[in-house]
């Protein structure tokens, strides 16, 4: 159920007063008249000013330029520069930062426990202005699928999702749950459903992700920097594995994420037909071409390198673990300059839940730094994004016809995208969640 004495909902619907803006979770048959003082709609490069939003059964119905300031509207946002809900196609919603320490707490945990930490992520992601993720993994098997579906019916509090539901994994490598005097035994399946060996078993693996309701499916097929043994340049899923899997995937509808640091991984996880490489530390100039000539999209998450060293070495996570994100932090983003410069597809990915869920946003900031334009780097993160995802007949533009995903910041994030750290509103289908 929602929580009716949410502190946030709470304040909305005392902030909008009298107006029938539909409550929480509800939208049907209302409608929402939201003005706007700046529109970036995802989509022109040109902002429009004075802009008049009606959103009907949570859906935009009207996006009209040079309204009359008079009103009256539900939601007055003069002061403020509105843009589609962000989505963030890197998440793992379901884990949190403070226990990469000591990952064993997913060995004794049930999934409920896991989901009351989900429900918070969650909600701290939707508030943060992130209306739409991409979650590419969790250690206890189908926790994301549990979220996702009390999300869609309205019982708990998030952005919109697809779930991975586990990662498809080689054993031991850097989607395997395995940690240094643990014998194996002691380890419970439901942090090990997607381990596999070998074409057939991997196909196998993808069915089984498919038929249990993953909306994409997650490989590992390189080493992984916060996982024990891996060398993130190393291959560890086979070309053969690879293709086995977007095989199967494809005959479903479904496409596939690509966890690959290396060089070698990058190239052979393009050549499968993946859709998405995620992280690309290491990726290599013809790793790029590759990808810019294939219209594969990288997943480049640039920020959270800043946590790992500053917080994780705070919070004792594995010495091997620190190391590996130093020799990956900077070169991963040296790969995402030149990539920006190649004009490779790149769509905002952040890794949240290895630094805290809500944080998303800090990641535009290092994007910008490395070379995109803050209209870039908005676009990476609403109608890239959206395409990527096969989600841009839904999400990720200000337009007739989408689901009425919207925020609000108050400076202008052309002028410094670090404002979108700051959101003032957040309204997800119709539905306010936060208001200035
Ligand atoms: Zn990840």
């Amino acid at each position: 159920m929602i929580r009716r004495n949410n502190p946030v909902l709470g304040f909305v619907l005392i902030a909008l007063g009298a107006c029938s803006h539909p409550a929480a979770g509800e939208n049907n048959g209302n409608s929402l008249d939201i003005f706007c003082g700046t529109l970036i709609d995802g989509e022109t490069d040109s902002p429009k000013h004075q802009v008049l939003v009606r959103i009907v059964d949570g859906r935009f119905a009207e996006v009209m330029a040079d309204a009359s300031r008079e009103g009256p509207y539900d939601l007055d946002l003069r002061d403020h520069i509105c843009l589609p809900g962000l989505i963030d196609l890197h998440t793992h919603l379901t884990d949190q930062p403070g226990d990469t320490a000591d990952l064993s707490v997913y060995y004794q945990r049930s999934q409920e426990d896991q989901l009351v930490i989900a429900r918070e992520s969650a909600r701290a992601t939707l508030l943060a202005g992130f209306t739409s993720v991409r979650d590419v993994g969790t250690y206890i098997a189908w926790t994301d699928r549990a979220l996702r579906d009390e999300i869609n019916s309205g019982s708990a509090i998030g952005p919109r999702m697809q779930a991975a539901g586990f990662y498809l994994t080689v054993p031991g490598g850097g989607g395997d749950l395995v940690i240094p005097g643990y014998a194996e035994e002691s380890i419970p399946v439901s942090v090990r459903q997607g381990v596999a060996r070998g074409s057939e078993a991997f196909a196998d693996r993808t069915r089984l992700a498919a038929e249990g309701g993953a909306d994409v499916i997650k490989v590992i097929a390189s080493g992984a920097v916060l996982a024990f043994g891996g060398v993130p340049g190393e291959p560890e899923m086979t070309p053969e594995e690879l293709a086995a899997v977007v095989e199967v995937a494809s005959a479903r509808g479904l496409r596939v994420a690509a966890h690959a640091h290396g060089a070698r991984s990058v190239i052979e996880a393009i050549e499968a037909g993946v859709t998405t490489i995620e992280h690309a530390s290491l990726i290599d100039e013809a790793g790029m071409r590759l990808a810019k000539e294939k219209g594969v999209t990288l997943v480049m998450d640039v920020y959270n390198g800043d946590y790992i060293a500053r917080e994780g070495r705070e919070q004792n996570w594995p010495e091997e673990f620190l190391r590996k994100n130093d020799e990956t932090t900077e070169a991963q983003r040296q790969a995402f300059s030149r990539a920006v410069e190649l004009g490779v597809p790149i769509a905002f990915g952040s890794d949240s839940a290895v630094y805290p869920h809500g944080l998303n946003a800090r990641q535009f900031s290092i994007m910008v730094q490395r070379g995109m334009t803050p209209m870039q780097a908005i676009k990476s993160a609403t109608t890239q994004a959206a395409r990527t995802m096969g989600w841009e007949d839904r999400v990720g533009r200000v337009a007739p016809g989408l689901y009425a995903d919207l925020i609000a910041v108050r400076e202008d994030p052309l002028k410094d995208i670090a404002s979108l750290e700051r959101v003032s509103a957040v309204i997800k289908n119709g539905v306010v969640y936060r208001a200035p």
